[in-house]
């Protein structure tokens, strides 16, 4: 039996079957590549779903975690710990948010984020203020809270009954925002750019419209930036390429280099309205994920990372719009910087199997929809690699070569 034939048979025995793995387990991973058993490299678009933003074995993290691990792992929230306000004060510099609060991961930040604007509102206007707004399409989480306002049948059907009181609203259609937001809202939850959803952006006239009804009624703006923030559009968060500022920003995946940490970031307004006892965690903000999270951030800011983002996600973009002009199974190129998707005409699931067996690794969502979340790394001959593979399993070419506007139109 083969090590993975070993680790597939135990896991079908002992494990919930939740997941629908892709048939490959790695043993270790350095910079954008990993490695299976078997000694076989990959190239990673995957990054862990946005996690490994530093690629695998970044050396500064793993000094950091070594020398953390060796001082203290965790202490509670019980005490103080000396990396939870340093880190909570760089992320509020980087936002211009005021205060955080530090959980495990990015459902939880969800859960304390809503948990946050419902008192806000009680506060405000008494129980009432209530309501939930969020988007047809969207992802928060798997609990409770950030489950009722994700967007999406298949992930909701089974579990009711939800948290009452959310309404959805479709992405980018402001008349329908105008008639869900009323004085009982209590928050309008949305990812700027929708990942799992198929990479979606906002427009800035929706979040604009979004910005000015929240201040209108006073209800929070809650931007989810779990995927697509700390660094992958190229800002560290994705509302400053928006110029809309949210009340209230959760942030999660790569924050701590693959340690489980998450976050909301809060304007004092909302922040203030909690008291100690209201919320907490036993794990949440420890001094090895805090540490580790500076690390992050200081690695990206003194590597210049998100100048690489920038420079070679529009090198990744437009690769990707020449496979639209030319491949008949593809459709549209979405997205920027390290956080991109190929709409294909074909389901993505067997291209990424296809495409794990030539040593790249891509993620499928939403059926037909290429994810690229790779780490900030990545480099343009790393572009070429991928795209010289996806062209070798597109396939047909159409037949006769059109611009990418006529591809963007054709898929309307
Ligand atoms: C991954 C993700 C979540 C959930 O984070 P978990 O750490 O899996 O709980 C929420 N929102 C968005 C946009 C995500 O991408």
């Amino acid at each position: 039996m083969s090590r993975l034939d070993q680790i597939v048979d135990l896991e079908k025995r002992f494990l919930l079957s939740t997941y629908n793995r892709y048939p490959v387990a790695f043993e270790r991973g350095k910079g954008v590549f990993l490695y299976d058993f078997e000694g076989r490299k990959y190239l990673d678009f995957v990054a862990g779903l946005g996690v490994n933003a530093l690629g695998h074995a970044h050396p500064r993290i793993v000094k950091a975690i070594r020398e953390q691990a060796a001082r203290v792992i965790h202490l509670s929230n019980l005490y103080y710990n000396e990396y939870q306000g340093q880190l909570a004060e760089r992320l509020c510099q980087l936002s211009g948010l005021d205060r955080v609060f530090f959980s495990n991961s990015g459902t939880e930040a969800m859960e304390g984020a809503i948990k946050l604007a419902r008192l806000a509102g009680h506060k405000t206007a008494g129980d009432a203020k209530s309501q939930l707004v969020a988007l047809h399409g969207s992802y928060h989480g798997r609990t409770f809270g950030s489950m009722s306002l994700t967007g999406q049948e298949k992930y909701r059907k089974g579990f009711e009954p939800l948290l009452e009181n959310v309404t959805f609203v479709e992405q980018n259609n402001v008349a329908a925002l105008h008639a869900a937001v009323n004085a009982n809202t209590c928050a309008i939850v949305l990812e700027p750019i929708f990942g799992e959803g198929g990479i979606l952006e906002c427009s800035e006239e929706f979040l604009l419209a979004c910005r000015t009804l929240a201040d209108h009624y006073q209800a929070a703006l809650i931007f989810d930036e779990i995927q697509c923030g700390l660094g992958r559009t190229g800002k560290i968060f994705a509302f400053q390429s928006f110029g809309v500022v949210p009340d209230i920003v959760t942030i999660a995946k790569p924050i701590a280099a693959g340690l489980p940490l998450g976050a909301f970031l809060s304007k004092e307004h909302f922040a203030t309205t909690i008291s100690p006892g209201q919320h907490g965690t036993t794990f949440g903000g420890g001094p090895l994920a805090c540490r580790v999270g500076l690390e992050y951030l200081a690695i990206v800011e003194q590597e210049r990372l998100l100048e690489n983002v920038d420079r070679v996600g529009g090198y990744l973009h437009q690769q990707l719009q020449e496979l639209v002009a030319k491949y008949a199974a593809t459709r549209e190129a979405r997205g920027r910087g390290f956080i991109q998707g190929l709409v294909l005409d074909i389901p993505a699931r067997p291209l990424v199997e296809q495409a794990l067996a030539e040593g790249v690794l891509f993620n499928a969502t939403q059926d037909t929809v290429l994810r690229f979340l790779p780490p900030f790394l990545l480099q343009e001959k790393h572009v070429d690699k991928g795209i010289k593979v996806l062209k070798k399993l597109l396939g047909k070419k159409r037949k006769k070569t059109h611009n990418v506007a006529e591809a963007a139109t054709a898929s309307l």
